[in-house]
């Protein structure tokens, strides 16, 4: 079955023709993961009809991936990886994609030095030109560690568990680039669960299930809305044919503030730059991530090649330089922005048949497995099936946090 895909032109011309506009039984708004999912459930188990309408060119949201031209598949809106502990999740999307098996590996470049995140046995020897042994990082780190008894920020968090060497070092900085903000102006959730190991173990994620999809993300989205009741509006904001469009429910995934006409003002995020850049080499950098806490505008480097194990003469690399302004990436992690949502929240408790869900429907910085879930839970509460874990509404802004290192 292919996609059923229809052109803002032609969408028009059936609103003029019929006389009385598009008729579906969903509305979607957004064509990310979220969008996909809750669509995919409602055409195959609800056998109800979905628009879903993406107001860009693509489908996957920010997971969206492409071949270049140089034949190396990268990843437009930074890199991403999939991982999670949930086997419903993964089971879920193992129908309609394989894995490819990559295990994700993260260096920092740090007093000269290319370094493992998150911190570990190997981080500490390479970084001190000395063995440690588990109790000896611990003895190292006690010794370091500020007594604070209540952490109030970010910085009360990291000097409390690793001290104020590798504060500096991993963290301060880094946080400045991505935030605009010194840890000590960010809420103590942003690094709650500060990662530090002490083992070996220089996986990032350790999560029983990790990888990509083996074709790619985008050929994922596509198979999943291959069911036949699915039509997809791209290049077009929802506002353009809502008023044309009788539809029973709308799930709406694009930012809450838009939808309410930014009537409490506008939900700050952090924005991204991605400068791509193909070179003559078969290999950049040792591992697919690089991050750069301290020097440099950028924060990171991406060299996609890695992810699939691409052989090629030339790779693909991508810079990340983190921004005031621009697409909304990162939701703000301080009290006042989380205020601002409430009010949106409050509002759209008060709208029957509209459900909101993702991150920017959120307002809530989610890895990948934790949107798919909610939308699973929206839809078995849309199927009137007992949910799972907690209906789609549950209070959870802020519940996983991550750290300031993590992304
Ligand atoms: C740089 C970066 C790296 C990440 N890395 C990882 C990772 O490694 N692993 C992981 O698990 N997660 C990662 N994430 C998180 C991941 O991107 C999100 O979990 C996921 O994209 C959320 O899906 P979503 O559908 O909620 O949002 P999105 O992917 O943002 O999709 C929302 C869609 O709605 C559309 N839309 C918005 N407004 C409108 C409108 N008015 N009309 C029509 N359409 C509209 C948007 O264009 C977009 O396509 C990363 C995020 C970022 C920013």
């Amino acid at each position: 079955m292919s996609l059923k895909k229809t052109s803002p032109n032609d969408a028009i011309k059936k609103i003029k023709k019929s006389g009385t506009g598009l008729r579906t039984d969903y509305l979607v708004v957004g064509a990310g993961l979220a969008g996909c999912t809750i669509s995919e459930r409602i055409a195959s188990q609800l056998g109800k009809k979905v628009l879903l309408v993406e107001k860009r060119g693509h489908l996957g949201g920010n997971a969206f991936d492409y071949e270049n031209e140089h034949g190396i598949l990268v990843q437009k809106y930074g890199p991403h990886i999939f991982h999670t502990n949930s086997e419903r999740v993964w089971n879920y999307l193992s129908r309609f994609t394989g894995w490819n098996g990559y295990v994700h590996r993260v260096l920092a470049m740090v007093n000269g030095k290319l370094v493992h995140l998150p911190l570990n046995l190997e981080t500490m020897e390479r970084l001190y030109d000395r063995s440690f042994t588990a109790l000896e990082m611990e003895a190292f780190l006690e010794q370091r560690r500020e007594k604070i008894a209540k952490p109030e920020n970010a910085r009360d968090v990291v000097v409390s568990a690793a001290g104020t060497e590798l504060y500096e070092l991993f963290f301060r900085n880094y946080s400045k680039k991505q935030w605009g903000l010194y840890p000590e102006e960010l809420g103590a959730e942003v690094t709650s669960r500060l990662p530090l190991r002490f083992d070996r173990d220089t996986r990032y994620f350790t999560d029983r299930f990790q990888g990509l999809p083996d074709a790619g993300y985008t050929r994922m989205f596509e198979r999943m809305l291959e069911t036949g009741n699915i039509e997809i509006l791209l290049n077009t904001d929802y506002r353009k044919i809502l008023n044309e469009t009788a539809y029973e429910k709308l799930i709406f995934t694009g930012p809450i503030d838009y939808f309410f006409d930014h009537m409490y003002g506008k939900l700050p995020y952090r924005s991204l730059d991605f400068e791509f850049k193909t070179l003559d080499v078969e290999r950049f950098q040792e591992s697919a991530v690089v991050n750069f806490p301290n020097e440099h505008e950028y924060t990171r480097i991406t060299e996609f090649k890695h992810f699939y194990f691409q052989e090629n003469r030339k790779t693909t690399i991508c810079y990340e330089y983190p921004r005031a302004d621009g697409d909304p990436f990162y939701p703000f992690p301080n009290p006042a922005c989380r205020e601002i949502y409430q009010k949106y929240r409050k509002e759209a408790e008060k709208l029957k048949n509209v459900f909101f869900l993702g991150r920017l429907a959120e307002y809530m910085y989610l890895n990948m497995d934790q949107v798919v879930e909610k939308a699973l839970n929206l839809a078995c509460l849309l199927a009137e099936e007992p949910d799972i874990s907690g209906s789609h509404r549950t209070p959870g802004f802020f519940k996983d946090n991550i750290s300031v290192m993590e992304k």
